[in-house]
């Protein structure tokens, strides 16, 4: 059997390399902590998981879905939006859900890139925006994000011929893996670069209500003229605890929505409808219990910042974001530094080469990590004698 070259060419899934290391030190009986994998430990709200029960009981769940999703998702997203960002939306035609953010990240592509041509993906960056390129026949030039540049990108940067022959560029504010955030005013720069290189935007916005010390992010399609060249991701998995469930949305102008809602409806079936009603009910319910989140999370990452300190990493405090994302000590590789922290301390924290090459000389840790664990993790970082 011959795989695909796509197939072949994939780089190893960052973090089942992680899983393989923590597994096999398990298997030692050494009580391994992870900052790992971003994935939220705190449990989906009563309320939502309340709407998946009743929603179960009810026969019209147990068929197909239509892959646009029920009416009432996209009404209430629709109210959800204008509530949250002061934007409408149109929800029949400007609004599609998604099988998670990761589901329609990969696919869009599929909806602007031919064979050879390209796409603007951040480096260091979530790795599906690559993926996604490659698997639609595109290829990726990567945009180098830099902490002098405060994790944005240099528009100005990208060569001319390679901005004009992009059809698509990745955003991703607040950002995995760096926790920066974006000001309103750099989404203007984007608009206008798209409008002068014809680019598609696609704006990540999986973080927009995972958020501290009062700050609020914005959405790209708020910047003016943004719903002419771009669409927007959001997700329910970080703002609701609800990565189990995988659910998600793009909103955007009707002809790009049209354009992937096209491509969608010839791969899925669309989201399972009780999941559909848990999306209802965590947007139509008790918005508090995002404040409540955040507050948990904003402690552990005092915490955390705080234990890299200690032993004198540099690490700006992020104001959004699951992740901390600190320098690693000169002269040695994230990858060597990850791999010491483990050895010495049974902590798992992620390379930050492991998202592109701008990303080396950084370690990510997420804060989803249960407290009791988290703290035994920062007394564990706080003995590391190998900074
Ligand atoms: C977690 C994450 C997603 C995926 O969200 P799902 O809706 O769970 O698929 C998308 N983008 C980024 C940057 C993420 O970190």
């Amino acid at each position: 059997m011959q795989v695909a070259k796509r197939v072949e060419s994939l780089p190893p899934y960052l973090f089942v390399e992680i899983s393989r290391k923590i597994a096999a030190k398990r298997a030692e009986g050494i009580d391994v902590i992870s900052f790992g994998i971003g994935d939220p430990d705190l449990p989906t709200p009563p309320h939502i998981l309340d709407a998946l029960h009743t929603a179960s009981n009810d026969p019209a769940n147990h068929q197909y879905p239509e892959s646009e999703g029920l009416p009432e998702l996209r009404q209430a997203i629709a109210t959800w939006m204008d509530a949250r960002f002061g934007l409408n939306f149109d929800p029949e035609t400007e609004i599609l859900p998604l099988i998670g953010a990761k589901e329609g990240i990969a696919h869009i592509a599929l909806c602007f890139i031919d064979p050879g041509d390209v796409a603007l993906v951040p480096d260091p960056g979530y790795p599906v925006y690559e993926i996604g390129t490659m698997f639609a026949g595109g290829e990726s030039h990567f945009v180098p994000l830099s902490e002098e540049n405060g994790w944005l990108p240099d528009l100005s940067a990208i060569p001319l011929e390679v901005a004009d022959r992009a059809k698509m560029i990745w955003l991703n504010y607040p950002n995995n893996p760096t926790g920066a955030v974006a000001p309103a005013s750099f989404f203007d720069e984007v608009v206008a670069f798209a409008r002068k290189h014809e680019i598609v935007v696609c704006h990540d916005n999986a973080y927009c209500d995972v958020a501290y010390d009062g700050y609020v992010p914005p959405a790209f399609l708020q910047a003016q003229g943004a719903r002419e060249v771009g669409l927007e991701f959001f997700s329910f998995s970080k703002t609701f605890n609800m990565t189990g469930w995988r659910i998600a949305w793009a909103a955007g102008n009707a002809e790009l929505i049209n354009a992937f809602m096209r491509v969608k409806s010839n791969i899925d079936s669309g989201i399972p409808q009780a999941i559909q009603r848990m999306a209802i009910a965590a947007l139509e319910g008790d918005q508090g219990v995002i404040a409540t989140n955040n507050a948990q999370l904003q402690d552990r990452r005092d915490r955390v910042v705080a234990a890299l300190e200690k032993i004198g990493l540099r690490v700006p405090t992020p104001k959004a974001s699951l992740y901390v994302w600190a320098r690693v000590p000169e002269g040695r590789s994230s990858a060597e530094f990850a791999a010491d922290l483990l050895e010495q301390q049974a902590v798992v924290v992620t390379p930050g080469r492991g998202y592109g090459e701008a990303g080396e000389g950084y370690i990510r840790l997420s804060l989803t990590v249960p407290d009791a664990q988290l703290e035994e993790g920062v007394r564990r970082i706080g003995e590391f004698t190998g900074a």
